[in-house]
């Protein structure tokens, strides 16, 4: 089966709704097999979005991702990843379908509740960069 990352983003934290969110990956059939909160440096919010380097929103995306606690997690099941990316809904909530995660609890593109990778090799990489293999169950 298939893994996948999910970091519910502290705007969502914030807003109280980590248990709604985690319920959806759940209904859906997705696996939590690791979790944990933590409030990320600005070192670690850089590295985990380095790839957006050097895109005009890349300093308010790492400011924003650092300003509160995030809620992260390894979802497992059958096509984890793009059935993540279905339950997350489109990067700006105004575009993003009704019922999904972004249209239910996002503000704005630059607050938009969730991350889920985008790839089994960001995937790989983004699990390795929250969680050891004893922390995955
Ligand atoms: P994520 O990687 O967080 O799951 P995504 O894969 O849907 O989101 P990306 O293109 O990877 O979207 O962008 C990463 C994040 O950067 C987005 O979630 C969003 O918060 C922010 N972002 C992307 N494009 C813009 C933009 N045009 N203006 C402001 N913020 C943006
Ligand atoms: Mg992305």
């Amino acid at each position: 089966e298939e893994q996948t990352l999910s970091i519910i983003k502290p705007d969502a934290v914030g807003d109280n709704h980590i248990g709604a969110i985690v319920a959806r990956f759940e209904e859906a059939g997705l696996k939590v097999v690791a979790l944990k909160m933590l409030q990320l440096t600005r070192a670690q919010a850089e590295g985990f979005y380095a790839e957006h380097e050097g895109r005009p929103f890349f300093p308010s995306l790492v400011e924003f991702m650092m300003s509160g606690p995030v809620c992260v997690q390894v979802l497992q099941g059958d096509n984890a990843i793009v059935r993540n990316r279905e339950l997350m809904g489109a990067t700006n909530p105004e575009e993003a379908e009704a019922g999904t995660i972004r249209a239910d609890f996002a503000t704005a593109v630059s607050a938009n509740a969730v991350h889920g990778s985008d790839s089994p090799e960001s995937a790989a990489r983004e699990i390795d960069y929250f969680f050891n293999s004893q922390e995955i169950y």
